[in-house]
């Protein structure tokens, strides 16, 4: 066993290791820092986007040093009796991009790619060839895996980033284009779906088919193939595909997170990222929830290693508190709404008050928002959607995970 040491190991290179990395760098530069990620790559295989509004000033320096698409012109979103351009600026980031920023931002030494981790503690970690690295802290944003303690259900999507044979004339994002048939590919249950259409180039565009359901299940021919049909019908050229992403996220209604955080501790060590339950509920997202993460805890350098377990687990018990509307209105979606009618909970969402919808996505709903959004006619049964809040949802488990 060799016996390198280190300020802080860092388990798991994706977007909230990486991002933990950078603000750690930017605010003890004199660190000694290892970020240990099993991948080739940091990151993996994303396409990582966000509204401009979810993030604070400090937030955007965050991520001031990675090339991103940007569009300043707001983007659009449409189901069957409802369409609507709403102003918020959006962002995108690429995992490619998220790599070479951060391979430019933090020293060599610091990445180490290829090296899976085989176990942490208090002390340190230990690499699967043996290699022991001491560190003062160590934290673990390794990916989520499935847990029996949470309930919900599964946001399932694939995207494909197309070139196009022809300029398009698409301005904007589509964040959801919801009028599109509302079934699932698995089975014959309907789940909510949309579409999600990116400009990220005059000649290039990017589409992801997203449906929400209660099997973690995914036909990757048949979302394929759906893009293709969406891409035909709305006229678009042709083109060649030059990027694909697919994922199967949880979308969490409830849950015992105690018994979850129980069964993910390992003492002495601080766990963050979706891991760690620093994730938007409903929309999966974990974007303005990880910059923000990676920001307070450079802002506590200060604590031990110890500390900043308990620190940043008391974080993810306040998170978890804080994003209860945000379950119960998953737990809507899934059990009031009778499946073709789950559309009709998005629809009239996107009425309300755009500042109210920027809080919503950015995690910061107000109790006054949260009146906002469960009052007025639902659209679905009152004694449905009484159920439904009272109601708890089944275990996010998978059988293989994909
Ligand atoms: C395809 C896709 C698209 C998404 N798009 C968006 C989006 O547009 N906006 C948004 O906000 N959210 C999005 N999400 C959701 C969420 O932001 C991502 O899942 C995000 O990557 C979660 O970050 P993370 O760092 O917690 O986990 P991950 O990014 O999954 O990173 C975990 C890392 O740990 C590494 N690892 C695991 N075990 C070990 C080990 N033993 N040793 C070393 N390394 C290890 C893995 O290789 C991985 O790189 C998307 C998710 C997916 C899957």
């Amino acid at each position: 066993m060799s016996g390198r040491e280190t300020d802080v190991a860092i388990v798991g290179g994706g977007l909230a290791g990486g991002l933990i990395a950078l603000a750690l760098h930017k605010a003890q530069p004199q660190w000694r820092i290892q970020l240990i990620e099993a991948g080739a790559t940091l990151g993996g295989n994303h396409r990582w986007s966000w509204f401009d509004s979810d993030l604070s000033p400090a937030g955007e320096a965050l991520l001031e040093p990675f090339r991103k698409v940007e569009w300043d012109s707001g983007y659009d979103v449409a189901f069957p009796k409802h369409r609507r351009t709403l102003k918020a600026d959006y962002r995108s980031l690429a995992s490619a991009d998220f790599h070479s920023g951060l391979t430019r931002e933090l020293p060599t030494e610091a990445i180490r790619l290829n090296t899976h981790v085989a176990s942490l503690d208090a002390e340190g970690v230990t690499l699967e060839d043996g290699e022991r690295i001491a560190a003062r802290s160590v934290i673990d944003c390794r990916n989520f895996t499935p847990s029996p303690h949470l309930l919900g259900g599964w946001q399932i999507f694939m995207g494909r980033h197309i070139r196009l044979d022809e300029p398009h004339s698409v301005e904007r994002p589509v964040i959801m284009d919801a009028s599109v048939t509302q079934h699932a590919p698995a089975g014959n249950r309907c789940a909510y779906r949309f579409m999600y259409v990116l400009p990220l180039a005059r000649d290039e565009l990017f589409f992801e088919d997203t449906y929400y359901d209660e099997t973690p299940v995914m036909d990757r021919d048949l979302l394929s193939r759906r893009i293709a049909g969406y891409a035909s019908d709305m006229g678009f050229p042709d083109g060649e595909e030059i990027g694909r992403e697919a994922g199967i996220l949880p979308v969490i209604t409830g849950g015992n997170f105690k018994a979850y955080l129980r069964s993910i501790r390992i003492p002495g060590v601080a766990t963050a990222g979706a891991r760690g339950g620093f994730t938007h509920p409903l929309t999966s997202y974990t974007v303005p929830i990880a910059v923000e993460n990676a920001l307070a805890i450079a802002e506590r350098s200060d604590l031990s290693g110890q500390q900043l377990a308990a620190w940043c687990e008391n974080r993810a018990r306040a998170h978890w508190r804080k994003t209860a509307i945000y379950r119960a209105l998953g737990r809507m979606l899934f059990k009031a709404a009778e499946p073709d009618r789950r559309v009709d909970i998005f629809q009239r969402f996107y009425r309300l008050p755009e500042e109210l919808i920027e809080r919503f996505y950015a995690c910061r709903t107000s109790l006054p928002d949260q009146a906002r959004i469960l009052m007025g006619r639902p659209p679905v049964s009152i004694p449905r959607a009484i159920r439904a809040l009272a109601s708890k949802g089944e275990p996010l488990t998978m059988e293989t995970p994909q």
